[in-house]
């Protein structure tokens, strides 16, 4: 199936069904099942697949019409009973039998809040056909086999994360005995979290923890390769475990024969580069650094950049087709700031232009309001974007509703702000308290950097004017039809 746009994690991907376990179902009777935790797992995943496809993996509800099956779908979804009511008041149970445990997987240490996945296989009961239910969670969905799946997320733009591709690789060969006895056999312990996450193919994301700004605790580097040829983006964590696990991920590509062409980067923040030295002495001093000469001068002295990058300067890696990364230069967030565009994959590569987690600080000097809002215009009429890979946080697999999003928000503040110190905010501290009631308070420190940011940007629009004193005030503005 694949996920709304709509939804804020991992909107537009692809994904088996399913969902978050609710309160009720622990509530539910699994039979041949003495494991409670697993007990609620299969509840989960049967009422998700009742609500969202409409298929009945039940026991006795082989006996139950396609218009009864929708009426007990209604009664779920109208609250009238729960899950485990409505089992039970139709006298249908489920049987652990009727799902094959095939593996679990906890998401990567994108954020504070992780999930824990659990997948099972089952059976589409006789004369049951999946359809898409229309509660707005999921844009399509289809019958296909594992084998043309999986050759669909390698040649075309389908975004998918690693343990449904990881599924669908595996399935590929055929439901055989064997691979169910193997997926028996996995143990249902904790795995290690996937660090390395290839959300297109040839394109790695690899969050590594970071001192970044909250809820963000991880900054996403970048491997992204081809045939022959690598390059490493933004190795961002100062810590060593974490630059280990970097340098790990980076061998097993070299171990395939791939050069290291060189480390790019996108910002001067450290959570960005706070790990470039680290990996350029794991790597041996051939690889270059390359960056924008805004970062290459504020960086000086911390971290060596040996090459230039400007605004239309292509990266090209070896692969077919060949990936061609076209830098932009995209200031805003950071003066030097570049990000870069895969035209024929539809991807790119924001920085901390736009990210998948928290927002964007704008603080001037470095920060500059009105060329964020024409960073993001500019964005925003690049043709045929599929994803946005962002600094921290998940991709994100709705490019332009997000970055609408990002511009009307921007847009709204400015309007907010321009409102209060016409009604006679003075200072940054009073407008942050008019006009950001919805941050805490621990946050408006921050705030007032944005409101500063916005503030140059009315002043240069000749909106505002700064007293002697520092204080704002309201031009007058024309009285005539705008
Ligand atoms: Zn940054």
């Amino acid at each position: 199936m694949k996920r709304s746009e709509k939804l804020a994690f991992l909107g537009g991907f692809h994904a088996f069904p399913g969902g978050q376990r609710d309160a009720g179902d622990a509530e539910v009777r699994v039979e041949n099942c003495e494991d409670n935790e697993k007990a609620t797992m299969i509840a989960c995943a049967a009422r998700e697949l009742f609500e969202e496809l409409g298929v009945l993996v039940a026991r006795g509800s082989e006996t139950l019409t396609k218009g009864q099956r929708a009426s007990l779908l209604d009664d779920l979804e109208s609250g009238r009973m729960s899950f485990a009511e409505m089992l039970t008041h139709y006298g249908l149970h489920l049987d652990a039998r009727d799902f094959t445990f095939a593996g679990r997987w906890v998401t990567p240490p994108f954020s504070p809040r992780r999930f824990d996945t659990w997948f099972f296989l089952v059976q589409c009961p006789q004369k049951q056909e999946p359809h898409i239910t229309e509660d707005g969670e999921l844009a399509t969905g289809e019958w296909t086999r594992a084998v043309e799946a999986y050759a669909r997320w390698e040649r075309s733009p389908i975004l998918a994360v690693p343990p449904t591709l990881h599924a669908l690789k595996t399935l590929s060969s055929g439901l055989t005995d064997d691979l169910i006895e193997r997926f028996l056999s996995v143990p249902q312990s904790h795995r290690e979290p996937v660090r390395r996450i290839e959300f297109r193919p040839g394109f790695i994301c690899f969050p590594v923890r970071t001192p970044t700004k909250p809820p963000a605790t991880h900054t996403n580097a970048y491997i992204i390769y081809g045939s022959r040829a690598l390059v490493v983006f933004d190795p961002g964590s100062p810590y060593e475990e974490e630059q280990q696990a970097l340098a790990a991920c980076v061998d097993d590509l070299r171990n395939e024969g791939r050069l290291v062409r060189e480390i790019i980067l996108t910002h001067l923040h450290p959570d960005h580069v706070g790990g470039v030295n680290a990996l350029l002495e794991h790597l041996g001093a051939d690889v270059k650094v390359a960056a924008h000469h805004l970062t290459a001068e504020a960086l000086e002295g911390k971290v060596r950049v040996d090459r230039f990058i400007e605004d239309g300067d292509l990266i090209e890696l070896d692969n077919d087709p060949p990936i061609h990364l076209r830098a932009i230069h995209a200031p805003g967030h950071a003066r030097g700031h570049l990000c870069f565009h895969e035209d024929f994959r539809g991807i790119l590569i924001t920085g901390d232009n736009i990210v998948g987690l928290g927002s964007v600080l704008i603080d001037p000097p470095e920060g500059n309001m009105r060329d964020y809002l024409d960073t993001l215009e500019r964005l925003r009429s690049l043709p045929n974007l599929l994803v946005l890979f962002g600094g921290h946080g998940p991709a994100i697999g709705s490019p332009y509703a997000k970055l609408d999003e990002y511009i009307k928000h921007r847009l709204e503040r400015e309007g907010n702000i321009m409102k209060a110190v016409r009604e006679g905010a003075e200072t940054t501290r009073e407008i942050v308290e008019r006009v950001y009631t919805d941050v805490s308070p621990k946050a408006h420190a921050m705030a007032e950097r944005a409101v500063l940011a916005h503030l140059e940007k009315l002043e240069e629009d000749n909106l505002v004017s700064q007293t002697s004193d520092g204080r704002y005030t309201a031009n007058d503005i024309n009285p005539s039809a705008s």
